[in-house]
């Protein structure tokens, strides 16, 4: 058991998930912090750098509506 050893580089910096250290190490920036995770934005996204804090031209899901079928009616 290792609980509460999570180090705060292990938290999404947009939304404030948890996100694994792998996830952090292979998607994250050269410090390993994750500026986007699963949560707040999409694979494709995350796959093009998003959560490496790189500007993507794919839509961010958080402002492109319509996709995820949010209705805020
Ligand atoms: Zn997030």
């Amino acid at each position: 058991m290792s609980l509460g050893v999570e180090t705060p580089d292990s938290r999404c910096l947009h939304c404030g998930a948890h996100v694994s250290p792998a996830f952090a190490r292979v998607h994250g920036d050269n410090q390993d912090r994750a500026h986007r995770c699963t949560r707040c934005d999409s694979h494709i996204r995350i796959a093009k750098g998003s959560a490496a804090g790189l500007a993507v031209t794919v839509p961010d899901p958080e402002i492109a509506e319509g996709r995820h079928g949010g209705d805020s009616s």
